[in-house]
């Protein structure tokens, strides 16, 4: 009984170290797990895709595929090439040349977009995602091979391609198109983000045109997207809740038409979309005011107006995440 008993003891005792060595087990692995995630932050709460042992080797243990051997050397498609591991836009096909050394070569970045970093040998230069550090290859200057003289010399392995075909484009204006710009160049699966005008009569408007009413235009943003990564409604539903759809005829400070809350839809189905998100933030007791309106022109507005808080590296007066759905 006693020799039982004991037994019982002995195995209830191992039981209970095996669990404790089991979880101890689990709380060191999530340790060490959320120790990786901390020496890799992704920007805007990104998650960065899962690599093969092949891209790890170049992107994060910065090696070189051989020449002639990737995927895109080659490739003359009209696109967008992304980021493998955390998806943002690097460079377009137009920075795209031949120059005959095996790896994509392009002569410029997307803006902000790669970030070089000299080796420690002085010898070379290297490019990095500017978003997520992802080694991308190397960047040589003075070649005399583009009239912009620079070769990016890219993996192919480090990207992924993103033809324009496969794309898709959204129009808002809900007011001051720097703030509106501001958040829809963080999400993920958005390939370019361009302010302009449009929803009015005048050709080829100025900013001081627009800005006297005169034109019947408002201030847009225009957003060229992978659909395969984010979709029209979720892009509507970020539009809806990072300005106030229920202010007539102005967005915060700014008063004007130009300013008034427009969705410029290019076919039914975002037409639709819009609506129902209109229906539901109305249910919820919205005063919602927001026009549906089908796209026309949009004329890209002047050139400091684009990415105008990157380039401050401010953030938006009158545009905060609210959240309403
Ligand atoms: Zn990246």
């Amino acid at each position: 009984m006693k020799i039982s008993i004991f037994g019982n003891k002995v195995t209830e005792s191992r039981n209970i170290a095996v669990i404790a060595i089991g979880v101890l087990v689990i709380v060191v692995l999530a340790a060490v797990a959320r120790s990786k995630d901390e020496k890799m932050p992704a920007k805007n709460n990104q998650t960065y895709n899962q690599l093969t042992p092949e891209e790890e080797r170049v992107i994060v243990n910065k090696g070189t595929e051989l020449p002639f051997t990737g995927t895109y050397a080659t490739n003359k498609a009209k696109g967008f090439y992304t980021c493998k591991r955390c998806d943002a836009p690097l460079y377009m096909s137009d920075n795209k040349f031949d120059s005959g050394c095996g790896w994509p070569s392009f002569d410029d970045g997307i803006e902000g977009a790669v970030k070089r970093i000299p080796d420690p040998d002085g010898q070379r230069t290297e490019i990095v995602c500017a978003n997520c550090g992802a080694h991308l290859g190397h960047v040589f200057v003075g070649e005399g091979l583009t009239r912009k003289n620079i070769r990016h010399c890219v993996n192919s392995i480090s990207m992924n391609f993103i033809p324009i075909e496969k794309t898709e484009r959204a129009i808002f204006a809900g007011g001051c198109f720097w703030g509106v710009e501001y958040h829809f160049h963080k999400v993920r699966g958005v390939l370019q983000t361009t302010v302009g005008y449009t929803g009015g009569h005048s050709s080829n408007p100025t900013y001081e045109q627009v800005c006297s009413g005169t034109t019947g235009h408002r201030e847009a943003l225009e957003v060229v997207y992978n659909p395969a990564l984010v979709s029209y409604e979720q892009l509507a539903r970020l539009f809806f809740e990072i300005h106030d759809p229920t202010q007539v005829n102005g967005q915060g400070p700014d008063i004007g038409e130009q300013y008034q809350s427009e969705i410029f839809y290019v076919n039914d189905q975002q037409k639709e979309i819009a609506q129902k998100l209109i229906d539901i933030l109305k249910l919820k007791g919205d005063k919602v005011v927001t026009r549906l309106v089908q796209a026309g022109t949009f004329w890209k507005a002047e050139d400091y107006h684009q990415d105008y808080y990157e380039k401050k590296h401010g953030s938006p007066y009158c545009h905060v995440y609210t959240k309403r759905f």
